[in-house]
């Protein structure tokens, strides 16, 4: 198998056939040995009746399709979908057309070419959404670019296609909270990066709410750097710093000026500054710990409930 296209789809009823066919009509006479991994992430429409039926009418097509127990996350469909391919080079698309098929071939063509590449990750050079969510989203590269060690691409998206040996490196790392960009680029190779322009979603909607993304980048920004916990470390130093430099003031002022420094305000503020720092330290220890705790109790990404065009239908203990 040359080319496996992994597209995870949740609640893409509207979505999956036109898809189909539209890779269809752009690989006809460019890619011939192919293949579909549809990872269906227990979505609350058609979308998997619609993928059965895709299935079972299309023969002569190569088509998997996974189907999760419930809605397990568009990462761990990521995931599942990686496992499940069987093609040398491995692509990761979404199902709603916004990435469009073309942009594989260019893909393709990039990989082919130059031996020296392992992945070709496709960027949006423009972002055709609101100010305020590209805005928060140009601060989190950058934010996150300064914390972790390993480098973002400012509007890369999962939108790639790898080679085996990446394939198989990303999926030997089975860690539960799962930031996909990050493990891209922890894996090291070398990536070309081409830009892309995403079209308009005319199906469905988005998934992702401006709460879901906020959400998504405290998850990156935990699962790859430890230095918002040196922070506690610096806040507490600092405070320490400061409480010393008023100390003396208060001393100066009382035995040197003999002023009475007013003590009530002051006092106050100290103490719901000092206990809101200590809580917000906390609270970063606890986003740690908290991902340390779900981690050890080692469950699986995902549970598959059905997979259709699996070559070995007998080996059910490999659900997940
Ligand atoms: N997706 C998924 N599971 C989820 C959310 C999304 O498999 O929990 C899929 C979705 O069906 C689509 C892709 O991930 O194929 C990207 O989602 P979406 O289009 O909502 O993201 P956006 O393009 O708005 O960033
Ligand atoms: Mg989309």
């Amino acid at each position: 198998m040359k080319l496996s296209l992994v597209v995870p789809c949740y609640n893409e009823e509207a979505n999956v056939k036109r898809f189909f066919n539209e890779v269809n009509n752009v690989f006809l006479c460019n890619v011939d040995d192919y293949e579909f991994v549809f990872v269906n992430d227990g979505s609350k429409d058609k979308t998997f009746d619609n993928l059965k039926e895709l299935y079972e009418e299309n023969s002569a097509y190569n088509i998997q399709v996974l189907s999760f127990s419930r809605n397990f996350g568009k990462e761990s469909a990521m995931y599942a979908g990686l496992k499940a391919a069987k093609g040398d080079y491995v692509c990761i698309i979404d199902a709603d057309l916004q990435q469009s098929p073309e942009v594989v071939l260019k893909m393709l063509e990039e990989i082919e070419k130059d031996e020296s590449v392992d992945c070709v990750a496709a960027y949006q050079e423009e972002r055709n959404e609101g100010a305020l969510l590209s805005n928060f989203k140009s601060a989190f590269y950058t934010i996150i670019n300064k914390l972790a060690e390993v480098d973002f691409v400012n509007g890369a998206s999962d939108f790639r296609l790898f080679n085996r040996k990446m394939v198989d490196a990303v999926l030997s790392m089975s860690e539960y909270h799962r930031f996909s960009k990050g493990i891209f680029s922890w894996v090291g190779f070398n990536t070309k990066y081409i830009a892309y322009e995403a079209k308009e979603r005319e199906h469905g909607e988005s998934k992702w709410s401006f709460l879901k993304l906020f959400k998504y980048a405290i998850d990156g920004i935990v699962a790859f750097s430890t230095l918002p916990l040196r922070l506690s470390i610096a806040t507490g130093f600092i405070t320490a710093i400061a409480s010393i430099i008023y100390l003396i003031v208060v001393v100066f002022q009382k035995l040197i000026q003999g002023i009475d420094v007013p003590g009530y305000a002051s006092i106050i503020v100290l103490i719901l500054f000092l206990g809101g720092m200590q809580l917000f330290c906390l609270g970063i220890l606890g986003e740690y710990l908290a991902k340390v705790y779900v981690q050890t109790k080692n469950r699986p990404l995902y549970i598959l409930k059905e997979h259709l065009g699996k070559d070995d239908e007998n080996d059910k203990n490999t659900l997940y």
